[in-house]
């Protein structure tokens, strides 16, 4: 199990920047960078592989230097998102095709391919060739080629972004399972929050070229730093207002936060629960599965509120023109977007 450790690194080409003083992986563990398109998720691993050499800092597994050790040696496992299987070769020269460039014996190749077969839950598709298999048995058999070789880190560049939505939930939580189970330091990339959310044990956001907060999914998602965060991560509640003794007021809202001046209060949907009452104005709702997403007006702000339908004060037959509002936890962002 290795640490992963970038310092400072720096890394420039054509208008693209990117910036990150300081990322670590602990050992064992599934680290996300979770982010929109061209924000440099996969420069980041690109550098981590030795693909590309940044222009400034370091890049440590445990404590040795990588910068200069070239991407076969750093002894990393990778998937990427097209699965980039050879298609002339069959799942078993696939899958043993860097075993045989590591010289192992036949006896070795044949006793790991078997393993890692067994691993990703395709035992006894060793003659098959890519173009007889689906996209998710594909990727399983990208995942087993990369995991074969017993890397140190695995790097996983959207390995789900070409599957259907069941294939993708059903294998995110495979890979979670075998991950845990080799206990293989994990760097995983995704755009996609709720995939970041379920399978990972810390996220890290990046917007264009930077890295904006890690942290675990849960606390990322109750208590982003900035807006960006924030709005990455799902929907959000975030009303600017003036703090006057320690309180700032909502119509008849009030949130004790404690300073005073311009502030941004932050909830999500969830921590707004509807009472009886006339606080504020029903604008809006949409029907989800078991919920209601409500839209209210409160003296000209909008703030959305989701429960479950047994959590509401009234029947979806007859919403109430006005509600009573509480809300249950919040949190202050920081001025900057
Ligand atoms: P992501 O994986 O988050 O979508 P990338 O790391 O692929 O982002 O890209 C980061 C930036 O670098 C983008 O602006 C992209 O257009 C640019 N970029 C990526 N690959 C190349 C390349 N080979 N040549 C020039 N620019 C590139
Ligand atoms: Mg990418």
């Amino acid at each position: 199990m290795v640490r992963l450790r970038l310092e400072d690194i720096e890394f420039k080409q054509a208008d693209f920047r990117l910036d990150i003083p300081f990322l670590e992986a602990k050992p064992g563990e599934f680290l996300t960078l979770l982010g929109p398109s061209g924000c440099g998720k996969t420069t980041t691993l690109r550098i981590i592989a030795g693909f590309e050499k940044p222009d400034k800092g370091k890049i440590y597994f445990d404590d040795t230097v990588m910068n200069d050790v070239p991407p076969y040696e750093r002894n990393i496992g990778i998937v990427f998102q097209d699965y980039a299987l050879f298609p002339h070769m069959t799942v078993y020269d696939n899958i043993s095709f860097g075993l045989k460039l590591r010289k192992l014996s036949k006896e070795e190749i044949k006793r790991r391919v078997s393993w890692a077969l067994e691993l990703v839950g395709l035992k006894g598709f060793e003659d098959r060739y890519p173009e007889q298999l689906s996209g998710g048995q594909q990727q399983r058999v990208a995942l087993a080629r990369a995991l074969v070789i017993e890397p140190q880190l695995l790097l996983l560049d959207e390995p789900l972004s070409n599957l259907d939505a069941k294939i993708r939930e059903r294998l995110r939580g495979e890979i979670k399972r075998i991950q845990k189970e080799l206990g293989i330091t994990t760097i995983y990339v995704t755009h996609d929050q709720e995939e970041a959310m379920a399978i990972s044990d810390r996220i890290a956001v990046m917007s264009v070229g930077k890295i904006e907060q890690v942290g675990n999914p849960l606390d990322l998602y109750y208590n982003p730093k900035n807006e960006f965060v924030a709005r990455f991560l799902g929907l959000s509640n975030i009303l600017e207002v003036n703090a006057e003794e320690g309180k700032a007021y909502v119509g008849n809202l009030c949130f004790e936060v404690k300073t005073e001046g311009r502030v941004k209060i932050f909830f999500r949907p969830e921590s707004v629960y509807i009472e009886e009452g006339d606080m504020g104005e029903i604008v809006d709702y949409e029907l989800l599965p078991g919920r209601i997403r409500l839209k209210i007006d409160v003296e000209g702000k909008v703030i959305i509120a989701e429960r479950f339908l047994d959590e509401i004060p009234f029947s979806i037959e007859k919403i109430p023109k006005k509600v009573g509002i509480k809300v249950k936890s919040f949190s202050i962002l920081s001025s900057s977007p």
